[in-house]
């Protein structure tokens, strides 16, 4: 049984597992590097360990002193949180070889499906659409055109270790292909230590909707519905909100299907997110990867099926049977998810690290801030911008717009530049209220101030 958990991670995030972590009655071990031992996290954590300097290749991302951690403080589970290790399938390993739980799928698993043009092509075996391209990753230019020829242009060269929108090309022309092929190569290997990359359509403005997938040890996976997460900048994502306002329900129980089923042919027992691109014109919708972990903008699922999803990682990962079924669920309402980081939206959205002077957070009815700061915090210049999440809960669509706004407007940050801005101005949109925006909703804001 898990009695004690180290947290392999840092704001929002660690202090999210904590809390689930308390309320199952756990005690909590925090690990930071030096750069976050004032973090919230570490005030609200029953113990703390210190793990190594504030870069995270000798802190978060260094493996082995973090399993020593776990050791030296009788933890005998892992979270490993989102980024970081968390989808690294040999940290997994050597947590199961030190016979500590790690709070995630199987290391087969994380590691088939953390080779996107693998998982591909093992999902496509068991019937789920994929955008068409490369069977596999692509090792020379001479098979890179000829997968250009079969599926005609534009189409994206990707990472096959890829992740946070690193390491791809869109390529128009057959005159570029060479370029984009070797620069999209170059910098996978910069940003994962691994150069293969492989390639698909490019799909002119979809929408980037997920399913949030549930699995356990018994075999059991269900579907908790979807998530609309189209507004990206440099394909990453900033506002998320669920149900998607455009997907119907017999489309929306059919990838919810089609996603349970893709986690169980490989075997999946934890919680865990099926991304797809849905092409609004043709209602068309293709896999085009799974992420074996918690995701960023699990909240907004959280608020419309009442399901904590932490706590259901963690009783999973201790070989708990998930006590309810897929007709049980059902979804309540609407969620929309902003995520406040420490940025300069009006300068390409620069980061903006240093010290929160002042903070005053939204409250009322619907209102959720998972956040890892405090006034007079100093964000470290080291890791990830997000420095918050505000999500809302409203009846219908309408009520959830209408409380993000009154919530946004009682936000209050000095010290730093955040996003607040940039969200107040997409709630206003006439597009975005619409339901009908793709994931070149923010480069049209920008450039053609729509
Ligand atoms: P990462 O793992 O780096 O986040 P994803 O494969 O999840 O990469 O893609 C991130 C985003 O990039 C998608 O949400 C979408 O906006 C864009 N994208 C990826 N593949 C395609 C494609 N084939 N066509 C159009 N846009 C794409």
């Amino acid at each position: 049984m898990i009695s004690r958990i180290l947290i392999a991670n840092r704001g929002e995030i660690a202090v999210r597992i904590i809390r689930a972590a308390k309320e199952l009655g756990l005690k909590t071990v925090l690990a930071h590097s030096k750069a976050d031992r004032d973090s919230l996290a570490a005030k609200l954590a029953d113990e703390t360990v210190c793990i190594g300097p504030p870069p995270a290749v000798e802190s978060y991302l260094f493996y082995q002193n973090i399993i020593s951690a776990a050791l030296a403080t009788k933890s005998d589970a892992i979270h490993p949180g989102y980024g970081f290790l968390a989808e690294n399938w040999q940290f997994a390993d050597a947590c199961r070889a030190m016979k500590i739980r790690f709070i995630g799928p199987k290391s087969s698993v994380i590691r088939n499906m953390g080779d996107k043009s693998k998982a591909k092509t093992l999902v496509k075996e068991s019937g789920v659409p994929v955008v068409p391209g490369s069977d596999g990753e692509i090792d020379s230019l001479q098979k890179a055109l000829e997968v250009v020829e079969r599926v005609g242009f534009p189409v994206i060269i990707k990472a096959s270790a890829g992740g946070g929108g690193k390491g791809m090309r869109i390529v128009c022309e057959k005159k570029d292909v060479e370029k984009s092929f070797n620069s999209a190569a170059y910098e996978a290997q910069q940003a994962f230590g691994d150069s293969r990359v492989y390639i698909e359509k490019y799909i002119a403005a979809p929408k980037h909707i997920e399913v949030q997938i549930l699995g356990d040890k018994h075999g059991n996976v269900l579907h908790l519905f979807e998530r609309d997460c189209s507004i990206q900048r440099r394909h990453q994502k900033l506002i998320e909100e669920a149900p998607s306002p455009i997907i119907d329900n017999e489309t929306r129980m059919k990838m919810g299907e089609i996603a349970s089923k893709a986690a169980q042919s490989v075997g999946y027992d934890s919680a865990g997110t099926i991304e797809f691109l849905y092409d609004i014109e043709t209602r068309q919708f293709y896999f085009i990867e799974m992420n074996t972990r918690i995701q960023v903008e699990h909240p907004i699922t959280e608020c419309i099926t009442g399901i904590d999803l932490i706590k259901y990682q963690i009783r999973i990962a201790d070989g708990d049977k998930l006590d309810f079924s897929q007709d049980k669920l059902k979804i309540t309402g609407h969620a929309i998810e902003c995520r406040i980081n420490a940025e300069d939206p009006e300068k390409e959205f620069n980061p903006s690290p240093g010290k929160i002077s002042q903070l005053i957070v939204p409250g009322g009815p619907g209102i959720r801030i998972d956040s890892g700061v405090y006034p007079g915090y100093s964000i470290p210049p080291f890791y990830d911008s997000m420095v918050a999440k505000l999500i809302v809960w409203g009846a219908d669509r309408r009520e959830a717009v209408d409380r993000m706004k009154r919530a946004l407007d009682e936000f209050y940050i000095e010290g730093i530049k955040t996003t607040i801005p940039f969200h107040k101005e997409v709630m206003r949109n006439r597009i975005f209220l619409s339901g009908q925006y793709t994931t070149d909703f923010v480069g049209k804001i920008q450039n053609q101030g729509v």
